[in-house]
Parts: structure tokens; C-alpha cells; sequence
């Protein structure tokens, strides 16, 4: 079977996914490889472990798409239902693999376990079925071809999972595809919302190969191009020329692709100009030293930094003036410039951030309501405060504060 739009439906089975007890990881998984052998994966369903509610599903998945991928369910227990859901599904019969039977027994019989009916149940394959060796475990999975459909099931626990999956049923699914891959490369975009974004590219969203998709993160909007081609190099000739346009469009704040973190951009820039940060927060304890700390080069462009969480900190370790405390607040204009100015003379750096403010959730900094933060960016040029009111948790709010300062210094870098 060949097929230029083969489609694939994921089943994840088990009450304990529904129950959320456990999270479904091996979906996602499957649907990477799907993309990796140029399947679309049109739908992923999760089924408790009921027998009728299995059966339909497995029945609509084979109605709807060319290919079906179960996971789990396919052990010795009686709440093990995914073998015999698919024979029922392809209207198959259920027989007996006698070398697989005799497997189970030598293994059960090592371990002392006497034998009983419901182990042999995993002896047993749809007539259609032909097995995919499972090495790590005594289930063997499952590939059947029948009616131009084909049914795969994999067993759920991950060492079994990971390596069946990547191993013979990647195998399977590229030669069912033939040579073709889906690619996707994601263009990291900072200092503009989603929809400001979304204007800008709107047209380009309405093709196939490439597709543009965008995706809202915390202070950061992600572009996925995708294309479908007979090879990852290939697609990315697609791809190439849809950055350029992207990028042409919504210039330099797109900041990186892939899996560039937006310090981690910061870093880099740092490095090209053979410059150096410090930095000195208050809400944020440290948050942005992490990040600014966290990427490989780091070590040469970020000296160093402090936390000032209360008043008195502000003045010892960064000469902030009690006049401005006591004028202005410790959430403020002149706090944060002068933070910034006192941990960048302090550490003679070439720019130096700072960030206070207020994070919630009570409103305890004086009569600064939540969510308002002050970010300064001193540099040669001088030294820039902005002043921003966020929304929403906590951890969000420190986050987003980070991810400011950051584009500020980014900017500052970049000279806009
Ligand atoms: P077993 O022989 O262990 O019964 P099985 O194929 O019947 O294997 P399940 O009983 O459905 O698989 O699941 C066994 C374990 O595998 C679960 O308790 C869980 O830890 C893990 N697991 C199952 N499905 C998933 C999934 N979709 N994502 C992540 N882990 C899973
Ligand atoms: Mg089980």
C-alpha cells in the first residue's frame, strides 16, 4: 500500500490515562515518528479499559484513517483488552503463535510463576496479525494488514515502548509512506504578540507545503513551518525560503529557530560584540542570572549579579539611594535605573539589567498594585527603565519580567 496522503489515528488505552494518574508520553512520541515517515497524524483518541468503548473506537479510527496505532492494553490481565478489540475491529479470529506460547511458559516457569489461562492470551495474534518482537517484555506487538487498512499496537510500558517504537515500527511506517518526510523547523519570535504576528504572516498561513502555524508562548510567539517532502533535506529547501520571507516581514525579532532560547540569542549577541552583563533583581530572586547562566558561552559574557530582595539590600549591595526609596518606593523608576547603574559600576560591565517590581498574589509592596514591574537596561548609551503591568500567576509574572529584560538588552544590542 502507497499512498501520498496517508493518514494514521493514534488509540492510547487505559483507564489510569483517563484518570489522569498517569500521563499519556508515548502518544506524542508516536505521533514525532508519524511526522518522521511522512504520516499525517490526523487524530489521537484515549480509551478507557472497556471492552465496547474499545471496539468502537478501533472501529471509527479504521473507518476514518489508513493507519491506526494502539498503545498499551496489550497485557496478561483480564483489563487487557487491545488484542482482542482488534481482531474484533478487523473482524479477525484469534489464533494461537505456539512459539510464542512456549516462550511465555520457559519464562514464567524461571520465575516460578505457575501458568494460567489469561498469560497465554499473549500466545494469541489476530489471524491478520503478524508480530513485532517486544525484547524487553513477554507482549509482542502487532502489525495487521487488512482491507488496505493496517492496525499497529505497541505495549505501554516505556521500556518496552521506546525502543518497538523507534525500531521495527518506525521501520513499517516509513515503507508504508514510501520516501517522504513531514519537517518542521520553528521560528522563535520575541517583543510581539500573537496577533501582531499573525497580521504580518496571515496570507503565508493558507499554504500546504509549507504550512505556517503560530503559537502563543509566555512572552514569546512561535512560527512552525512544515513541509512534506521526499527527504529532510528536501523539505528544507521548502522550508528556506519561507523563513526568508518571514523573517523579511517581521524582522529581527525573530530571534532564533528551533530550539534557540531567547537567552540563549542574548548570549550569542553578547559573544559577537565581546561585551558583558550583570545584573541585579529583586522579584525575580534570581530567575534572570538562571537564564542568563544557563547556555554554553555564558560563562564569558555574564559576570555576575544579585539578588536585592527587600529595601536594605538595594541600598548595601547596589547603592540605591534611601532618598529614592523612600521618595518613590522600592517598585519604581529610579529604583530600577539605579540598580542597574549600581551592580554595573560594581562589576564594570558593558550593560547591566535589573528588574522590581511586584509579583503578587497580595499586594504588599507599598501602594504598587500587582503585576507592575519596573525593568532597567543600562549600558554605554546610558540607562533605559521600562515600566510594564503584567497579568496573571505568579511564576508567570517573574517570567515574563525575565523574558523583557531581556529583549531590552537585546534591542540595546542590536542598536534599535
Ligand atoms: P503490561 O504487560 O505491563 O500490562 P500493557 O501493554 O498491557 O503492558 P498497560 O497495562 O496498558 O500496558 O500499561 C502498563 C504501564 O505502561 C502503565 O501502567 C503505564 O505506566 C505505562 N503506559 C501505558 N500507556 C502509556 C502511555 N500512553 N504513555 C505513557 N505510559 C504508558
Ligand atoms: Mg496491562
Amino acid at each position: 500500500m502507497q499512498n501520498a496522503t496517508m493518514t494514521a489515528e493514534i488509540v492510547s488505552v487505559g483507564t489510569e490515562l483517563l484518570l489522569g494518574q498517569i500521563v499519556d508520553t508515548h502518544a506524542p512520541r508516536m505521533a514525532q515518528i508519524l511526522a518522521d515517515c511522512g504520516i499525517g497524524c490526523s487524530r489521537r483518541t484515549t480509551i478507557g479499559d472497556n471492552w465496547d468503548r474499545l471496539v468502537g473506537a478501533l472501529k471509527e479510527s479504521l473507518e476514518r484513517s489508513d493507519v491506526v496505532i494502539t498503545i498499551g492494553g496489550l497485557g496478561p490481565t483480564v483489563d487487557d483488552l487491545t488484542r482482542d478489540a482488534i481482531a474484533v475491529a478487523l473482524g479477525d479470529e484469534l489464533e494461537v503463535v505456539p512459539e510464542v506460547g512456549e516462550k511465555l511458559r520457559k519464562f514464567f516457569s524461571l520465575r516460578n510463576i505457575p501458568w494460567n489461562e489469561t498469560i497465554g492470551r499473549q500466545a494469541q495474534k489476530p489471524t491478520s496479525a503478524k508480530l513485532i518482537e517486544n525484547p524487553n517484555g513477554t507482549a509482542p506487538g502487532l502489525f495487521c494488514e487488512k482491507s488496505g487498512k493496517v492496525v499497529i499496537a505497541l505495549p505501554g510500558p516505556k521500556g518496552e515502548f521506546d525502543p518497538m517504537a523507534d525500531g521495527p515500527v518506525r521501520e513499517i511506517l516509513s515503507r508504508l509512506q514510501g520516501d517522504q518526510v513531514i519537517h518542521s523547523r520553528v521560528l522563535r519570535i520575541c517583543n510581539m504578540g500573537e496577533s501582531q504576528v499573525e497580521l504580518l504572516i496571515r496570507d503565508l498561513m493558507d499554504g500546504d507545503s509549507p504550512s505556517v502555524a503560530p503559537y502563543a508562548h509566555l512572552g514569546e510567539v512561535h512560527l512552525r513551518v512544515t513541509a512534506r517532502a521526499a527527504s529532510v533535506d528536501a523539505a528544507n529547501t521548502i522550508i528556506d525560503p519561507m523563513e526568508e520571507e518571514i523573517r523579511r516581514r517581521v524582522g529581527s525579532n525573530v530571534f532564533g529557530t528551533d530550539g534557540t532560547s531567547l537567552e540563549q540569542a542574548v548570549v550569542d549577541l553578547l559573544l559577537e560584540r565581546g561585551a558583558t552583563v550583570s545584573v541585579a533583581e529583586s522579584m525575580t530572586g534570581g530567575e534572570l542570572a538562571a537564564r542568563l547562566s544557563s547556555g554554553p558561552g555564558s560563562s564569558r559574557v555574564f559576570l555576575g549579579g544579585v539578588v536585592t530582595y527587600n529595601s536594605d539590600t538595594k541600598q548595601i549591595l547596589v547603592g540605591v539611594r534611601q532618598s529614592s526609596l523612600d521618595e518613590f518606593g522600592p517598585v519604581s523608576e529610579p529604583v530600577a535605573a539605579e540598580m542597574a547603574e549600581g551592580i554595573r559600576s560594581a562589576l564594570a560591565t558593558t550593560y547591566a539589567l535589573s528588574i522590581t517590581g511586584n509579583a503578587g498574589p497580595t499586594s504588599d509592596v507599598g501602594d504598587k498594585p500587582v503585576g507592575m514591574v519596573f525593568m532597567a537596561c543600562s549600558g554605554p548609551g546610558g540607562t533605559k527603565v521600562e515600566e510594564v503591568r503584567y497579568r496573571g500567576l505568579r511564576q508567570d509574572i517573574r517570567r515574563r519580567a525575565t523574558q523583557t529584560a531581556l529583549v531590552m538588552l537585546r534591542e540595546e544590542l542590536l542598536g534599535k
